[in-house]
């Protein structure tokens, strides 16, 4: 089960959830963030920033989820904040894109 499902509609997004032990929270998070993902007792928890348009939190949900899927929570190592690792976003934003590009 991962996010290629997903985006090919084989599974919902809360499938997705379940399966990585994950839940999204929408808050409302400084205007040049729009979301963060940490893990604490097994549970990735999704941050949201609140003020997005439907559309960038559908991709900032993608984009936090491949941060879990390419388990960099646990490199990262109880930095809560894995949004400021930019090597990190580098690779979970090419991981959507080349998701993207299979899907075409
Ligand atoms: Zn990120």
């Amino acid at each position: 089960m991962n996010i290629y499902n997903l985006l090919n509609k084989n599974i919902t997004q809360q499938e997705l959830l379940n399966y990585y032990n994950a839940t999204i929270v929408y808050d409302y998070l400084p205007e040049n963030i729009n979301g963060l993902v940490f893990n604490y007792n097994n549970i990735s928890t999704i941050v949201i920033n609140k003020n997005l348009s439907y559309y960038k939190k559908r991709k900032t949900i993608l984009h936090e989820l491949a941060h879990i899927e390419l388990n960099q929570l646990n490199q990262i190592d109880k930095d809560l904040f894995a949004f400021k690792v930019n090597n990190y976003e580098d690779d979970a934003n090419l991981y959507i894109k080349k998701i993207m590009e299979d899907i075409k």
